[in-house]
């Protein structure tokens, strides 16, 4: 490895980061990471923390999962590369499709098309909505819904079913014919409202609105995440999901799950749509699908839209990448699928996850800059920071960056995004672990009054 120096100067010089200023390779230079075990990081400096981010939402298993990091080297010398495009498949890719259809049969979903991460599943689920009504003789249904607050990657679909300006603004004009319904969002929505069933009421209802404004006849899905996780934890009441699931199906509009983070346990159930006791017509997933190991996703596939294609044998999917199926992602999601299920991780997360959402709980009775505390849902946390609690003010940038640095000092990585903290960890993590992420965030909290 190159020494220290040599590292920090040719960051700053050479390396342009995602989701990153120019400026902040000065003011908040990175943390380089040079190792990691278990569920901590180690960095350059020496200095060895809990990773409460899990990576980046992906890293379920921890960084010590062996099977997966036998099962990516044995892939490698078996068949390092070979595309599934027309003509070809890989014995990896088909047996994770078999296991895939096991694991999300309870969702209705049982054909699996492979991506390289998330926003290529997004991008894919938008693709084939428009496809399946084209399919279906509704060429007409062409426009998405989504929420506001909502993530969906980058790619130029993705960006446009966002819901956060900041992904949004610099890259406009986006594509035409996305439009967001509020967020269930109790502690900031245009209604001022903070009672959270009467919030999805009235989502519903602008839901409802928006199509019957947009007519249904033009819609052809609609994209959304079980739990908001990028826009700050926002968890939606129990009925929302469900209505919307059911305005979906009566309008004849497709229903996307993004469960890019919400799949493979991280809500405490095994997925997003499980635990709200919805089926949706296609599952974007990624991320911890290899614990992060290596880039990949997954589609899958409800009956509608396997009906649409495969009672029209000769629809070509004219979409696709040069990884979808990669052999060595499709190994390394296989032994994490196994890790996954024999560990059941659903049980720690959720234990887990209500022990950090109350010791949230605690720290904002101490801070009066914590305005909100949102999670309660597996280990998917959120503290929304403010200057002033009466107005709601969000806090400034350098103090959410010191309280960052601070619980960095004390002991944990936590992520700040916007005025939000939000908490992550492997779904691995101890009792212990939780308690040092949590008396780092406090350390942090205290630095800013
Ligand atoms: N969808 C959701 C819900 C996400 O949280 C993310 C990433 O955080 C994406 C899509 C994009 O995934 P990727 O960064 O792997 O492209």
């Amino acid at each position: 490895m190159k020494d220290s120096n040599f590292l920090k100067e040719n960051n700053a010089r050479h390396f342009w980061h995602p989701m990153t200023s120019p400026e902040d390779s000065t003011t908040t230079p990175p943390k380089i990471i040079t190792g990691a075990q278990g569920v901590s990081i180690q960095d350059i400096d020496g200095n060895e923390v809990v990773d409460a981010v899990g990576g980046l939402w992906n890293v379920n298993l921890g960084y010590s999962c062996q099977p997966v990091k036998d099962a990516i080297a044995a892939q490698l010398e078996q068949l390092p590369y070979y595309s599934t495009f027309r003509g070809t498949s890989n014995d990896a890719a088909i047996e994770l499709s078999y296991e895939l259809a096991d694991f999300f049969a309870p969702d209705g979903l049982s054909r699996a098309f492979f991506t390289s991460g998330g926003s290529d599943s997004v991008e894919t689920a938008l693709r084939l909505a428009r496809q399946y009504h084209k399919l279906r003789g509704e060429s007409g249904r062409v426009k998405f819904l989504s929420l506001k607050k909502g993530y969906h990657g980058t790619h130029i679909g993705g960006a446009s079913v966002n819901g956060n300006a900041n992904f949004r603004n610099a890259y406009e004009p986006l594509l035409p014919g996305c439009h967001h319904i509020p967020a269930p969002y109790t502690y900031r929505n245009p209604f001022n409202e903070t009672d959270p069933e009467t919030l999805a009421n009235l989502c519903i209802a602008a839901l409802e609105d928006e199509i019957n404004f947009q007519g249904a006849n033009t819609i052809a899905a609609m994209i959304m995440e079980p739990i908001l996780g990028a826009g700050g934890v926002i968890v939606p009441h129990e009925s929302f999901a469900p209505q919307v699931a059911e305005i979906c199906e009566r309008n004849g509009i497709l229903l996307i799950t993004d469960e890019v983070i919400t799949a493979y346990g991280r809500t405490g159930a095994w997925s997003g749509a499980r635990l709200w006791g919805i089926k949706p017509d296609m599952m974007c997933t990624a991320k911890a699908i290899t614990n992060g190991f290596f880039p990949f996703g997954v589609v899958m596939m409800g009956d509608k839209m396997i009906e649409a294609f495969e009672n029209n044998p000769a629809a070509k999917i004219g979409h696709g990448y040069t990884y979808s199926g990669h052999p060595v992602g499709a190994a390394a999601a296989l032994a994490c699928l196994k890790e996954t299920k024999r560990l059941n991780v659903i049980e720690n997360a959720a234990a887990r996850g209500t022990q950090m959402y109350d010791g949230c709980l605690a720290l904002m009775d101490k801070h009066e800059i914590v305005g909100d505390v949102r999670g309660g849902k597996g280990l998917m946390t959120a503290i929304e920071l403010v200057s002033d609690r009466a107005t709601k003010k969000p806090i400034d940038g350098a103090s959410a960056a010191l309280i960052q640095e601070t619980a960095y000092n004390a002991g944990a990585m936590v992520r700040v995004s916007g005025p939000n903290i939000i908490m992550s960890p492997p779904l691995v993590v101890t009792d212990a672990d939780v308690n040092t992420i949590l008396s780092a965030l406090d350390a942090g909290l205290s630095t800013v009054k």
